[in-house]
């Protein structure tokens, strides 16, 4: 164990500062890991769970802003977020177990590390832990490893559960930092590894995650979180699928698709979405949508089980989405 010195924050602007190896904790379940692991060696931890960060609430313009220190069980089990976002909620709760879910805050979720096995052993060769020294998953135990977004430096999958059902929704994330506050879009935060893999996200020096803010909720819209995984609880996803809906009668009028386990960065599909607008909600359409959506798939040795499986993972979240729309209007019609 190496020596590091550690401090609670007392102010946001306290904690924005810039200072090398640096790392602020939160819940802690990611980061005390990796520290014992020795895979980060921060020099200064500094705790942030005394910041004013723990609030949700509804904007006037229909947004829902969510402080960086909710934890994922408070905000699965939130009013506004199981009546609007239920697919959030099932994401949440698809993900880690209730102990870690307890203690594991928003922000700490979205910056969360790839469980990469390379990534997690200093003693194999990962670019993302160690720019320029290699990726032994390329040829190594690639089973868990991404099959899109990939390069020929890094196929981590970015690991969240949460991240995917707010790739979905869409979202703002809200960073302060020694220059003050600006506003990043969600989908563009998390970096494709390209052939800077070790640059994971849009986060500069001294910034911290404050809050972030979910686009308006889809009116009228059925959903679904699918995981499929190696055993039914307390495991990563091989793919998940966040799905969204609006219906015209028995056609599609919008459709929201996000992709976990699969990506190394959460996975919006945009162009499968616009495929399906204007068809029937039926399984043809929705295996063409997850045609589209894995189109650019790249295999390796042992993860190629993943493209078919994340298909039908779009394919059953979008049918169980189509269904809850449609129960939801039987229920409207009955009360009515
Ligand atoms: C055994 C196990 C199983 C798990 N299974 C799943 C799963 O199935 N699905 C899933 O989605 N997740 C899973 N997780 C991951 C878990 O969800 C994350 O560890 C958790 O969300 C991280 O949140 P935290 O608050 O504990 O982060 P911390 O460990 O405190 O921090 C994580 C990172 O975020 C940074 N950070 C924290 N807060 C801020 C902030 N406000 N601004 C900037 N940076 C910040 C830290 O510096 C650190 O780099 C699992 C974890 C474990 C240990």
């Amino acid at each position: 164990m190496r020596t590091f010195a550690f401090s609670r924050a007392d102010s946001i602007d306290a904690a924005a500062t810039p200072a090398d190896a640096t790392a602020f904790v939160a819940g802690g379940t990611t980061l005390l890991d990796l520290i014992k692991l020795d895979v980060l060696q921060p020099e200064s931890v500094v705790d942030i769970n005394a910041l004013p960060l723990k609030r949700v609430e509804r904007l006037d313009d229909g947004r829902l802003k969510i402080g960086a220190l909710v934890t994922n069980t408070d905000l699965a089990h939130h009013p506004e977020v199981k009546a609007h976002y239920p697919v959030l909620s099932e994401a949440l709760l698809a993900g880690a177990s209730t102990q870690l879910r307890n203690m594991a805050t928003t922000a700490g979720n979205v910056m969360q590390r790839t469980r990469c096995p390379y990534y997690r052993d200093p003693a194999a060769k990962c670019n993302r832990r160690e720019p320029g020294s290699g990726c032994d998953a390329m040829d190594g135990i690639n089973r868990m490893n991404a099959v899109l977004g990939g390069s020929d430096a890094c196929i981590a999958v970015h690991p969240s559960d949460m991240c995917v059902g707010i790739a979905a929704i869409g979202a703002t994330l809200t960073l302060q930092g020694p220059n003050g506050e600006r506003e990043v879009d969600f989908a563009d935060f998390h970096r494709l590894p390209g052939d800077t893999p070790h640059v994971e996200h849009d986060l500069q020096e001294g910034e911290l995650i404050t809050a972030l803010t979910l686009d308006a909720p889809l009116p009228g819209a059925g959903s679904h979180y699918l995981k499929l995984r190696d055993r039914a609880s307390y495991e990563f996803a091989l793919a998940s699928c966040a799905a969204e809906i609006t219906l015209d009668g028995e056609t599609i009028r919008d459709a929201r698709i996000a992709l976990g386990g699969v990506a190394t960065k959460p996975w919006r599909c945009t162009e499968a979405e616009a495929a399906l607008v204007g068809q029937p909600a039926e399984k043809a359409s929705f295996e063409r949508a997850a045609e589209i959506a894995l189109k650019d798939a790249v295999p390796r040795e042992h993860n190629a089980y993943k493209i078919p499986l994340a298909r039908q993972a779009i394919v059953r979240a979008l049918r169980n989405a189509a269904q809850d729309r449609t129960s939801q209007r039987e229920t409207q019609e009955t009360q009515a």
